[in-house]
Formats: C-alpha cells, sequence, structure tokens
C-alpha cells in the first residue's frame, strides 16, 4: 500500500459459521479484504457464496466467527452511521414521505429541522426526485423507492456505503438508468463503495476492482482491478477491455456454479 492510499476498511481473517446440527454452516472462510478511500470494489459470486454475510458484518449487523475488521482502524462492533447501507428490498419507513425517510439519520445526529431539510433535499435532487419530496414510499415505483434510500444513506455522508444487490429487483432498464445514477454520484462525490452482485455486467460497469468469491463456504478468489476509465458510459460495455474482463469473470463464476452443482472438483 502506497503512503497515499489510505484504509477506510479492512478485514483481516474475518470468517462466520453459522451455528447449527453437525458443526453448523460454514458461511465464509477466513478472508481479508482492504477497501482504500474512494475504492468502488464490487463482490461478485454465486448465490449462497456468503457475500450477504460478509457485508452483514462489515454492517455490524453480524459478528465473525473469527477475524477482525476495522473501519479507520477502529474494530467495528455494531452497526453505526459511518456505514450507510442500501439493500435489496425496500428498507424505507412506509409511514413517512421521501423527505421525512430521507432527514431519517440527520435527524437521529440532533441536527436543526432546516439543516436536516436542506441536507436532504440536496441529495434528494441528486437522485432526481425533487418534486417527490411529499410522496410516501407506496407511491413511488421501485426505482424511485431504490433512489430514495440511496439518498438516504448518501445523506448521512457515511465513510463507506455498503450496497447489497441494491438494484437486484428492479427491471433491466430501470436498474441500467440506477447504475449510472450511482456512477456519477461516486463520479462527483469520490465516495467509497462496497457493492455486493451476482451480475457480472453490474460488477465491471460499477467498480474500479471486483473481488470474486467462490461457493460455499466462501472465500475470495481472486480480485481484479477494472480498466475503465471514468467518466463511464454505457457503451463501455462493448469495449474490448470490458469484454476481456467480462469472459474471464464468466469463467471464473462458471466454474463455481459448477462445482456448487457437484459438476465439477472441489
Ligand atoms: P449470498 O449473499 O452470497 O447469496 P449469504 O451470505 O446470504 O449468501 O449466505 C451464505 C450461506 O450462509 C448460505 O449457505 C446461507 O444459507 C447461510 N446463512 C446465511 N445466513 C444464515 C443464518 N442467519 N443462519 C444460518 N445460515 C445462514
Ligand atoms: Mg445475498
Amino acid at each position: 500500500m502506497g503512503p497515499d492510499l489510505k484504509a477506510v476498511l479492512q478485514a483481516t481473517g474475518v470468517a462466520k459459521t453459522f451455528p447449527g446440527a453437525g458443526g453448523g454452516t460454514v458461511a465464509l472462510q477466513a478472508t481479508d479484504l482492504l477497501v482504500q478511500e474512494n475504492d468502488f470494489i464490487t463482490i461478485l459470486g454465486p448465490s449462497g457464496c456468503g457475500k450477504s454475510t460478509l457485508l452483514r458484518m462489515v454492517a455490524g449487523l453480524d459478528t465473525p466467527s473469527a477475524g477482525l475488521i476495522t473501519l479507520d482502524g477502529q474494530p467495528v462492533s455494531g452497526p453505526g452511521p459511518d456505514r450507510g447501507m442500501v439493500f435489496q428490498s425496500y428498507t424505507l419507513f412506509p409511514w413517512l414521505t421521501v423527505l421525512r425517510n430521507v432527514c431519517f439519520g440527520l435527524r437521529e445526529k440532533g441536527l436543526p429541522v432546516a439543516e436536516q431539510e436542506a441536507i436532504a433535499r440536496r441529495f434528494i435532487a441528486k437522485v432526481g426526485l425533487s418534486g417527490f419530496e411529499h410522496h410516501y414510499p407506496k407511491q413511488l415505483s421501485g426505482g424511485m423507492q431504490q433512489r430514495t434510500a440511496l439518498a438516504r444513506a448518501l445523506a448521512n455522508n457515511p465513510r463507506i456505503l455498503l450496497m447489497d444487490e441494491p438494484f437486484g429487483a428492479l427491471d433491466h432498464q430501470t436498474r441500467e438508468l440506477m447504475q449510472e445514477l450511482l456512477l456519477s454520484i461516486w463520479e462527483d462525490e469520490r465516495k467509497t463503495v462496497l457493492f455486493v452482485t451476482h451480475d457480472i455486467d453490474e460488477a465491471i460497469f460499477m467498480a474500479s476492482r471486483v473481488v470474486v468469491m467462490s461457493t460455499r463456504p466462501g472465500r475470495i478468489k481472486c480480485d481484479l482491478p477494472v480498466p475503465l476509465p471514468h467518466p463511464r458510459h454505457y457503451a463501455m460495455k462493448t469495449t474490448p477491455a470490458f469484454m476481456d474482463l467480462k469472459a474471464r469473470l464468466t469463467e471464473e463464476i462458471r466454474v463455481e456454479v459448477q462445482r456448487a452443482a457437484g459438476l465439477a472438483p472441489a
């Protein structure tokens, strides 16, 4: 690590076994991961390989069975406003408007209402929802709800944004729009992001680095830089650099899926 690179998140020997019959379920084998300032890391892996488990431990929603996770050098011991989360299923408070949802964490921090609303409106505008401040979640499309969840996470100015298949429930076109929106926000604000997906195109298009996980018990299999410049545009998905990396990742994932199905040696 160079002197100008700053570790935001570090996982060292992090493993997770869920208790149960026969010694329990090993969801994650000892895993090391380093996320530096302004990284956009995607974690790519087949279903059930422990991606959500890893992210939930970083979020402080689950405790590792072994190893250590630190954020800015401090051990993670529970959830905190320094980690902003966006999950696949809509996590907005249904009884609160868009504005109140986005203000939620700011209110918890004890900011004056005028300041909460000024910050919230800025992020609502960033995700293209100006004019919808007083709508309730059920009045919004799935994409708009996820944009609200993104605005809410960003409004708290977290050290790291944790996203678990955030666009997984959206139709293809909406999903591509959301990818471009998140990328443009990242290019603007240079946030640090850890993003879980099982979609290879999404993993490449969004990331500065793609981390591939093997099937259960999960472990990190490879960690590849994405050689695409910024700003990114969807047309880059057909460039040779994109296609080469896609071919490599497709093969890595295919082997893992075969292994899980008992069609390839472990
Ligand atoms: P992914 O997000 O990659 O699809 P998960 O992290 O959700 O995978 O799950 C990894 C493995 O751990 C799976 O085999 C799953 O069944 C198991 N698992 C996840 N959560 C629990 C839990 N709370 N109790 C027992 N097993 C779990
Ligand atoms: Mg998952």
